[in-house]
């Protein structure tokens, strides 16, 4: 039996109707700041991604899937969204247009990880990119945005994190700082982090042995080594998440595994996950634009998982669509069923919902059918031009013609 590939899933009608939900719930909250669609392709130049988010990160070391496309070039399933959108940015002249350009996504992306709940090896996000604009203002519009956002969609149990990167020279020398930190106290630390002092120092912030904690609690922060314009543009950021009432935490320690970030980052994670508990995050990637060849632009945004979204949202199950009309068939003649036939068409040619037994059951097996999709109103085809309207709720049905029937169902008669 030929099965799904490993880390992938099938959307199955049951679900996509809360993804459908997630969809437009995007476009309500994000189109009404102005950002519109945008959808770029899934595959791209492996190059994009290895000088887009960094040779270096994780994404590009282990979990990138990446192929020949036959004539000797390589490209890579996509497994983020910003480089790409910078790139259609750059690519279609977008600096051109009003500033910022502001755009938001749903698509599917790569990585080939361990498979585990929530992490999969094709899984959807959504995101919102607002490229084009320096200021701390559009930071904290896209936070305010991404937490509406996950509120509307009733994920529980949300925190945000916030931290500021400063600029990569500034990070440069903070690193220095901290690596010769940590050398000088290399004995107090688990083998675990001594071992990454060079490769990674900032891991060490995430350790759980007392020992290593210890020596973090007095190591140096990034956050205290900003330049005067970078901390400014971080406190303005706060300042405006204060003023629009939005709970956060200073994470001094917060990392992403993309190099591309300036400045602000920030992440929500939701308690309700478990161990993958980030929901989404993102950042300000002001080098971005121009690492790609385009022309000098600051950026910033964020993306979500729609799986973790959906894994940390409320269970309310979605009505399923109604269906105005069954069109049922008593017997199998040609006659009847082209008229049922077009009876279901004129039907939602007029804006009803109709659908048309297409199982050849028993006139008992199809009203219970009706019933089962909930249907409020059956129209049974005895012969052409003559129709018993059943409603539903009542039980109460009447003979009609069946020009008639539309007419009736438009009107909402009671029977
Ligand atoms: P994680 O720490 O869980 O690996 P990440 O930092 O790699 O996440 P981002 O690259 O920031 O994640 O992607 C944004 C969001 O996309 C994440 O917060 C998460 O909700 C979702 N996401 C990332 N990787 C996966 C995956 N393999 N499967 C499902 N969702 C994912
Ligand atoms: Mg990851």
């Amino acid at each position: 039996m030929i099965q799904a590939p490993k880390g992938t899933f099938d959307v199955l009608p049951a679900d996509a109707e809360r993804r459908a939900l997630v969809e437009r719930t995007a476009r309500r909250v994000l189109g009404a700041a102005g950002y519109q669609r945008i959808e770029t392709p899934t595959f791209e130049s492996t190059e994009l991604f290895s000088r887009g988010v960094g040779e270096a990160t994780d994404i590009v070391q282990k979990e990138m899937y990446t192929f020949d496309d036959g004539g000797g070039r390589s490209l890579t399933l996509r497994p983020e969204g910003t480089a790409p959108v910078c790139r259609a940015y750059i690519e279609h002249g977008m600096h051109r247009l009003p500033q910022p350009v502001k755009l938001w996504y749903l698509s599917t992306f790569f990585r080939a990880e361990a498979p585990q709940r929530g992490r999969y090896r094709q899984f959807w996000q959504v995101g919102a990119e607002a490229i084009g604009s320096a200021g701390p203002d559009s930071d904290a519009e896209l936070i305010v945005l991404l937490a509406e956002l996950l509120e509307a969609l009733g994920v529980k149990g949300t925190r945000l994190r916030i931290a500021s990167l400063g600029t990569p020279a500034t990070r440069a020398e903070y690193r220095v700082e901290l690596t010769g930190y940590l050398r000088a106290r290399a004995d107090a630390l688990s083998p675990e982090a001594r071992s990454r002092i060079e490769l990674n120092p900032m891991r060490a912030f995430d350790a759980t042995d007392p020992g290593t904690r210890e020596v973090m609690r007095e190591a140096p922060k990034l956050i205290d080594r900003l330049a005067p314009d970078d901390a400014e543009h971080f406190a303005a950021v706060r300042e405006l998440l204060d003023g629009a009432g939005l709970r956060y935490e200073l994470d001094p320690t917060l990392v992403r595994g993309l190099d591309y970030y300036t400045r602000t980052l920030y992440e929500f994670t939701s308690d309700a996950l478990g161990a993958q508990s980030g929901v989404g995050g993102g950042g300000r990637y002001d080098g971005l634009i121009e690492q790609l060849g385009g022309p000098p632009t600051p950026g910033s945004g964020w993306a979500a998982g729609v799986e973790r979204i959906l894994l940390s949202g409320s269970e309310q199950p979605i009505a399923p669509d109604p269906v105005d009309l069954f069109v049922a068939l008593p017997r199998l003649d040609s006659g009847s069923a082209r008229a049922a036939f077009e009876l279901a068409r004129e039907a939602r040619r007029a804006g009803l919902s109709a659908q048309l037994e297409l199982a050849g059951r028993s006139l008992k097996g199809q009203l219970k059918h009706a019933d089962r999709i909930g249907a409020r109103y059956v129209a049974i085809v005895n012969e052409i031009g003559d129709s018993t309207l059943k409603e539903m709720a009542s039980g109460e049905q009447h003979e009609l013609a069946l020009v008639a029937v539309i007419p009736a169902i438009l009107r909402g008669d009671r029977l």
